[in-house]
């Protein structure tokens, strides 16, 4: 049985790139509907006792999907917290995005425009190699670049749920409404892990 995360933040923490409604809706009843769904759909399947990402790997329809999506919000719900000082990552994880982007802000502007351009629902990634070289990766739907082999490090949901109460249709000002509230820490360790 899975159970959906708690988040590491009050619900009006994010606001205004998230506000506590979309939170309510975002994490209470979208994040929730996959966990209960797949509670509902592994008893008596091959994946029952795996974890998320070992299912994420293995399965494919309703259980790939709904393990998917609940692999990914954690990992995008748990990076962010109420904007603090440190408004970009150091260390390792920074001297790459520099070295393979050119910049920070550079890399930034890559980020959105790549989540702007995926076509219908899914997730903009950034993730590593087994070498720790950097990737920006479109998924659709349910998509995790751990189907890839890579490791994920930081995603934004581009799916119309995520922004819409907030920014209707308009996806780009939402995603760079995002940065503020990215918690490097949690990026940085993803990336060392
Ligand atoms: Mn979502």
């Amino acid at each position: 049985m899975f159970t959906l995360i708690e988040l590491p933040y009050a619900p009006d923490a994010l606001a205004p790139a998230i506000s506590a409604e979309t939170i309510g809706f975002h994490h209470g009843k979208h994040h929730q509907t996959y966990v209960n769904n797949l509670n509902a759909l592994l008893p008596g399947s091959p994946f029952e006792g795996l974890s998320l990402e070992e299912i994420v790997k293995k399965a494919d329809g309703g259980i790939y999907n709904n393990a998917g999506q609940i692999l990914n919000h954690n990992l995008y719900f748990t990076q962010f917290h109420a904007p603090t000082a440190k408004q970009a990552p150091q260390g390792p994880l920074a001297a790459q995005i520099d070295k393979q982007f050119g910049s920070f802000e550079a890399f930034k502007t890559e980020f959105v425009a790549k989540g702007g351009s995926l076509f219908g629902s899914g997730w903009v990634w950034l993730s590593a190699d087994e070498k720790g070289e950097l990737v920006i990766t479109q998924e659709t739907n349910a998509g995790n670049p751990l189907k890839k082999g890579l490791k994920p490090l930081l995603t934004f949901d581009v799916w119309e749920h995520a922004y819409y109460i907030d920014y209707q249709n308009r996806r780009p000002d939402h995603m760079k409404a995002l940065w503020p509230i990215v918690d490097w820490d949690v990026v940085e360790k993803r990336y060392q892990k």
